[in-house]
């Protein structure tokens, strides 16, 4: 049952007097429940207590952390049809889609619970000491991962599952040994709310620590500033707008102990489609990407929104195609008035720049909260002269680029700021000539796609869902898979530590075989057995 209040640990806690409601897009009414905004008295209480349960959760073995998380996603599946109808009246977005994002929150949930069932996965090193080393011995020094300590998670308004309170980041961190405070989205606090409760109730059934977890409702920024800034908290991991990820990441820098702020935020997506492919598919290409465009109203932060050419006919029966195509498709449902409103201001902000031609638009009114599809074309000399058709249209909306050749092609992408995704479209015949492209994309992207959409982040290793700024605020780490754990840890070395009073994965003994780095050679052995 939602309550509209705040977890504070297993506490549910409604101390402040402003209240919202969310809104469903679809029928274009607020829904019933009322949501109280923390207060930072709240705040401070979540962070207090996360920085004591962090003492003990910190030292739970990954096995016991693994139930926990496979416990969470039990709950989550508990909640069943609650969860499906609330999330749809609180998106918009269509009930296959909410679980097809609950399977994909589930599969998180327990990818990193099988990740830390042993302690590979802190990538330990061993190095031996040598106490007949000349002219000095050598000391033995090892190397592991540990928890940074409290991190707030920001869920994201266009993944209200899969980004959000349970979502990929609140996994990862919890798997890291690291308590989590979620900053709810306003959008969707009821889904929220379940979220949380099924988190505590997982809790409790493992014996995690209270303040293990915390969930807070505010809005007006108030809620979100004081816990980046709070000074028991030590990470803050992010999914949303440029703005917002920026402002929090000042946040993050300027407080006394600046502290990491891991914001995956705004991305273009360029996509390049070569002479050839133009030549040999426009018509496929059209229609697979109408349908990319498209694809969830738009609201991916993977969605196409430009796609570079080289001007010739065939190119401009391309986008005049694509227009077309894309806009065919019957309009959809957009997260919230306040998205749909962005939506249109954005679009409008390009399509009205100089030398932007509409080549797709909606004819006549939408329903309300529905987003009118637009597909935009321009020059290559214009684009290279205004940076202001380079920012982000969140929803269905593309423009197309059209180069006199691939020089001006090659110095648009190097222009780019960063993004998450470049994709290539491309014949076999031209493969030997792409080198320039591919590098330059390279450059700027975090993925490289070959002949399909960027749309489809598989969760999984060897994603990478990040990249040069402002796509992410550190493009060294991964939003997506596994390895996104790694932003949560930092490295600690023990120098001549007594071999039983060392964690487990870094005694000489090594009784579950996991792999580590042992005097420079990777070793699943005991570090004795190797010594001799
Ligand atoms: P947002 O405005 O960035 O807000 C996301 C979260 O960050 C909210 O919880 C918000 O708190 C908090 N926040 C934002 N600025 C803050 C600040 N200065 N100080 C403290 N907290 C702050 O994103 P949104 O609400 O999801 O959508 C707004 C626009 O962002 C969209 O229209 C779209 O253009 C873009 N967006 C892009 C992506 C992407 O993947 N590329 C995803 C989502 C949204 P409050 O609740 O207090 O406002």
């Amino acid at each position: 049952m939602i309550t509209g209040k705040n977890y504070i640990g297993n506490k549910l806690s409604a101390s402040g007097s402003v209240s919202k409601k969310t809104f469903n897009p679809k029928l274009n009414i607020e829904n019933d429940c009322e949501f109280f905004e923390a207060t930072l008295d709240e705040v401070n209480e979540a962070a207090e207590l996360a920085h004591e349960a962090f003492k003990e959760y910190r030292n739970i073995s990954g096995a016991r952390r693994a139930e926990f998380l496979n416990a969470i996603a039990d709950e989550i599946l508990a909640l069943d049809d609650e969860l499906i109808q609330m999330y749809t009246s609180e998106s918009g977005l269509p009930e296959g889609r909410a679980q097809g994002e609950r399977g994909r929150t589930v599969f998180q949930l327990r990818s990193f619970a099988e990740l830390i069932s042993n302690e590979a996965w802190r990538e330990n090193v061993v190095d031996t000491g040598d106490p007949d080393r000349t002219p000095l011995p050598k000391v033995d020094i090892r190397k592991t991962n540990i928890p940074l300590g409290p991190v707030v998670v920001f869920a994201a308004s266009n993944f209200p599952l899969a980004f959000s309170t349970a979502g990929g980041d609140t996994a990862s961190a919890l798997a890291a040994g690291c308590p989590v405070i979620v900053k709810s989205h306003s959008m969707h606090a009821g889904t929220g709310e379940l979220v949380a409760s099924a988190i505590i109730k997982a809790a409790e059934k493992t014996g995690m620590p209270n303040g293990v977890f915390s969930n807070m409702t505010g809005g007006g920024r108030t809620v979100g500033a004081a816990l980046v800034q709070h000074p028991k908290v030590k990470a803050v991991g992010f999914t949303g707008s440029i703005a917002g990820g920026r402002a929090l990441f000042n946040l993050g820098a300027n407080r006394e102990e600046p502290i990491p702020v891991f914001a995956e935020m705004g991305s273009i997506n360029p996509v390049l489609i070569t002479p050839g492919a133009i030549a040999n598919r426009a018509e496929e290409l059209a229609s697979t990407y109408a349908n990319s465009i498209t694809l969830g109203t738009g609201q991916f932060c993977t969605n196409p929104g430009l796609i570079l050419t080289i001007d010739s006919p065939e190119t401009r029966d391309f986008i005049k195609d694509l227009g077309a195509k894309a806009t065919a498709i019957a309009p959809q449902c957009m997260l919230h008035p306040n998205i749909k409103k962005d939506f249109v201001k954005n679009g409008a902000s390009v399509s009205s720049q100089s030398g932007v031609e509409v080549v797709g638009a909606i004819d006549g009114e939408v329903e309300p909260n529905y987003a009118p599809t637009q597909i935009t074309a321009v020059a290559g000399k214009d684009f290279l002269a205004n940076p202001k058709m380079h920012q982000e249209v969140f929803g269905p909306f593309s423009l197309v680029v059209k180069s006199k050749d691939e020089a001006e092609l090659i110095e648009i992408i190097n222009g780019l700021e960063g993004q998450l995704t470049g994709t290539l479209i491309a014949e076999k015949s031209e493969y030997q000539n792409l080198g320039g492209i591919v590098d330059a994309l390279q450059n700027r992207v975090g993925r490289i796609i070959f002949n399909g959409v960027p749309t489809g982040v598989e969760v999984c290793a060897a994603m990478t869902h990040g990249g040069p700024y402002p796509a992410s605020s550190d493009s060294r780490f991964s939003a997506v898979g596994v390895n996104s754990i790694k932003r949560w840890v930092r490295p600690f070395s023990y120098q001549d530590w007594p071999d039983e009073l060392l964690p487990e994965g870094l005694k000489n003994e090594n009784p579950s075989s996991i792999y580590r780095l042992v005097d420079n050679k990777q070793s699943n052995s005991d570090v004795l057995e190797l010594a001799k």
